[in-house]
């Protein structure tokens, strides 16, 4: 039953815990920092009824949690799950989906979403899901739940977000199964994608991924905003690979404060670039959720009426949008890397922390 309510954790889980290590994502260091460290404990006997609670490492379950005795975790996401492989080029041209990895983390993630809100975009967030369990997981649960609710995707990133590139058995048992497991057992809902860390996934991963009707989800956009060290200079060139592709899936981490810095100002930047394309008659670029880069061999899966309504709204507001902006700088039609158009610096104010470099008007 999917009745229950959200975010209930069990107060032996949440007891159980102590901080989790934060996931490392893409491209940092990774080790494995999760190794329980229950066996010192056991070692000694003590006359004592209750035995000891297991460190949470991220793959703990509550077996008095509703979902986690029965196969609801293995999931069933027909709208979502169950798809080919997406690399970013399945839809249209001129389609933008944004998918967010790693997180949610207490302080970025937030100005992430209030980014999304501001710009009515829809996004994918793929959640490693040690973050989410546990006293430490209260917050990110929280925000999970908020993505959610603003319409969002949702997909697993694994536990702990080990590299699967040679992932079997007990491995995919513990990062497949178990961040299904938790998902479904914090959410009450289907999981339909899965994107693996690194985007490495072994022949028997993709097997298992396929076995829980997951979507395997990776990008064509590859922003390396988690090794960036200049805001401005991320901005700039996400805007630049967006618009040289005509779109695609666009990768980035909500976890990293330099992305939760800038993506105000990526979005601002895409609505002044549609601008400037609806002022010279050309198609603009709409931001739109991965339902659009969903396929089973050449058969596009249908758009879910809320998720189309979504996107017609955007296409409808953006004239509107664009009459409000204060300045629009046609560009010339060439590939020549020109500044974004100048904009206010109050473009978007509060929105995160509220520094958002902003291109000085030329
Ligand atoms: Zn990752």
């Amino acid at each position: 039953m999917f009745a229950r309510k959200v975010f209930v954790i069990s107060a032996a889980l949440a007891a159980a815990v102590s901080a989790a290590p934060s996931p490392t994502h893409a491209g940092t260091t990774t080790k494995a920092t999760t190794k329980a460290k229950s066996t010192a404990a056991a070692d000694k006997p003590k006359a004592q009824s209750k035995p000891a609670k297991p460190k949470n490492d991220g793959y703990t379950v509550d077996a008095n949690t509703p979902g986690t005795d029965s196969d609801e975790w293995r999931t069933a996401d027909t709208v979502v799950g169950g798809a080919d492989r997406i690399e970013g080029n399945e839809a249209d041209k001129n389609l933008v989906a944004f998918t967010f990895d790693d997180g949610p983390d207490k302080n970025t993630t937030p100005l992430v979403l209030d980014a999304l809100d501001r710009y009515n975009i829809p996004a994918a967030f793929f959640i490693v899901t040690q973050r989410i369990v546990g006293k430490h997981g209260e917050i990110p649960r929280q925000l999970l739940e908020r993505e959610y609710k603003a319409g969002h995707l949702i997909g697993s990133h694994s536990v702990t977000h080990k590299h699967l590139g040679k992932a079997s058995g007990v491995l995919l048992d513990k990062e497949v199964d178990g961040s299904l497991r938790t998902l479904v057992r914090i959410t009450g809902r289907h999981v339909g994608l899965f994107r693996p860390p690194f985007g490495a996934l072994s022949k028997e991963g993709k097997t298992r991924v396929s076995q829980r009707g997951l979507t395997n989800t990776l990008w064509s956009i590859d922003t390396l905003d988690w090794q960036a060290k200049s805001g401005e200079k991320l901005r700039a060139k996400v805007g630049k690979m967006i618009l040289a592709d005509k779109g695609g899936v666009v990768l980035m981490h909500d976890v990293k404060k330099i992305t939760a810095d800038v993506v105000a100002g990526i979005f601002d930047d895409l609505e002044a670039d549609n601008c400037a394309k609806l002022a010279a008659g050309q198609p603009p670029i709409i931001p739109v959720s991965l339902h659009y880069f969903l396929k089973r061999g050449k058969e596009a899966r249908p758009i879910p009426a809320e998720v189309a309504a979504r996107t017609e709204a955007y296409r409808r507001e953006l004239p509107n949008r664009c009459a409000k902006r204060p300045a629009i700088v046609a560009k010339p039609a060439t590939t020549t890397p020109a500044p974004a158009p100048a904009r206010p610096a109050t473009a978007a104010p509060g929105v995160g922390t509220g520094v958002i470099p902003v291109t000085p008007p030329r």
